[in-house]
């Protein structure tokens, strides 16, 4: 299959049901590298979007039927197709949203690994047989697909968001309707194709791609036949979206936006701290939900770290996502530069110090230079707002219980990181953290095989494990009397 043709700048249909649809009205998904169309996706309506909830109900009680061991089956031929075309995937998702080949073939590996784990997941849906409360009875718990999953997506990662959700769906025996974020519909359609390919009934994956979310959001969360939405992106847009599902009672999932505390204590390794700084907070140029917000540094160590860290700042290597040698890829649109912006000069008038970067890149457009921003306080943007994007911004604390109120000082708690050698500390800041991810002398956590997601205004659910499998599940008690 040439999945390349996606991105030969041509119309490009959605996928309602079993149709490839095209429209009339298209949407251009823009390179944000250099600002040129890449292609021009259907937009598609609420129309659409009804029919591909149809579509997905039919198809759904089939597949509901469909042994598990079959349903695993197909999802490793998804698993391995996918394998198979990461060239072509990542470059369809450095095109549309930017991130260096590395990064983009980094994530179809991570992506694949979802559908990988939850086809083998899905033979151990199992249930229970629970003790009775007389010997005349015998009471079954049983585990079912909860039915029509609609599936709204971010940009970021245009691929993994997308498996992690539906291949937890597909394996409990659930259909799907995508909504994949304008930004990034050609890795969405992509997947999608690669499914169908791989033998995954027509009907049971639907990607309504359009270039305004209200309408077939709308239909997605008010539809009473969609019975669960699993939603990841910013807190704003869930916490309407969990309003407009409460019409209905859906189940939901909401994977949201973070403000990441990085802490570092006097005694930790200050080169593993490095190491894991750069990679929590230049990884997609800083654009992800358990990036690295806050640096949190203690005194001792404060004047070395931010030497070691600007050192490695210095030679990171900003350019197109499709140049070998580049590490931070463009911004996704204008308005993320003008934000970061607005953090760093926000921080300087506030008395930040400024010790690299602080500005749009040379090659410009959507282009930032990596920054570091030292002598941050708690009164600045950067201290309560998520700014998604390449900015390291730096707090010193002098104590323990310093640290731990100032990372605990926001109504996020996604994911937050600590550097230290002492095994008691350890275990005190873990304890204290409210945070639903925790890395410990780490600075990347992600995996298919742990349970993601955040606490407080972070999010509601889990995604990866097999505790992103019950997600798509209901239980079912039956009690067997007259025994
Ligand atoms: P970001 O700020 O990172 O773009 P958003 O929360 O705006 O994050 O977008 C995440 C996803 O939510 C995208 O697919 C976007 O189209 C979708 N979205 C935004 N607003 C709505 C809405 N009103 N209804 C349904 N989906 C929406």
């Amino acid at each position: 299959m040439n999945l390349l043709d996606l991105v030969s700048g041509g119309k490009v249909a959605a996928l309602i049901g079993s149709e490839w649809r095209l429209s009339v009205k298209n949407f251009d998904v823009v390179n944000p590298a250099n600002g040129e169309t890449v292609a021009q996706v259907a937009d598609m309506g609420a129309e659409d979007a009804r029919e591909a909830i149809v579509a997905a109900e039919r198809a759904g009680k089939a597949w509901r039927k469909v042994s598990a061991k079959e349903r695993a089956r197909l999802l490793k031929r998804w698993f391995d197709l996918v394998v198979v075309e990461t060239e072509a995937l990542a470059r369809i998702m450095t095109l549309e949203q930017g991130k260096p080949l590395a990064e983009a073939r980094g994530e179809v590996a991570y992506g694949a690994s979802f559908i990988e784990f939850f086809g083998e997941e899905s033979k151990r849906m199992a249930g229970e047989v629970l003790p009775a409360p007389d010997t005349s009875k015998r009471l079954l718990v049983t585990r079912e697909p909860v039915g029509v999953v609609a599936a709204i997506t971010p940009w970021n990662f245009p691929l993994a968001m997308i498996t992690r959700k539906c291949a937890p769906a597909l394996a409990a025996g659930c259909s799907v309707v995508i909504k994949p974020a304008e930004a990034t519909p050609l890795t969405a359609l992509a997947l999608a194709r690669l499914a169908l390919q791989a033998g995954i009934p027509e009907g049971l994956i639907s990607v309504v791609t359009c270039s305004s979310p209200a309408g077939v959001g709308d239909v997605l969360t008010t539809d009473s036949r969609v019975r669960k939405v699993s939603f990841t992106g910013s807190t704003e847009v869930g916490k309407y979206l969990l309003s407009q599902c409460a019409g209905t009672v859906k189940k939901t999932a909401m994977e949201l936006g973070g403000n990441a505390p990085f802490i570092v204590f006097n005694d930790a390794d200050l080169d593993a701290a490095v190491d894991g700084a750069i990679a929590s907070k230049f990884r997609n140029a800083g654009q992800t939900c358990v990036c690295t917000n806050r640096f949190l540094v203690q005194a001792d160590v404060y004047d070395a770290f931010l030497e070691k860290l600007v050192d490695r700042v210095r030679g990171l290597t900003v350019g197109s996502g499709l140049d070998n040698d580049v590490t931070v890829g463009p911004l996704i649109n204008a308005a993320a530069v003008e934000k970061v912006q607005s953090h760093v000069n926000d921080g300087l008038f506030k008395g930040a110090r400024l010790l690299v970067g602080g500005q749009a890149h040379e090659l410009g457009g959507n282009f930032f230079a990596p920054t570091v921003m030292a002598d941050v306080t708690a009164d600045m943007l950067v201290a309560s707002e998520e700014t998604f994007g390449p900015l390291a911004a730096v707090f010193r604390f002098e104590t323990e219980a310093e640290a731990l109120e100032l990372a605990n000082d926001t109504p996020s708690g996604l994911a937050a990181y600590f550097y230290t050698r002492d095994y008691g500390r350890v275990f005190r800041t873990l304890e204290a953290l409210e945070y639903g991810m925790v890395g410990v002398n780490e600075g990347l956590i992600s995996t298919e095989l742990a349970p993601f997601g955040g606490i407080k205004e972070s999010g509601l659910g889990r995604e990866g494990s097999h505790h992103g499998l019950d997600e798509f599940t209901e239980l079912k008690y039956a009690c067997l009397g007259g025994l």
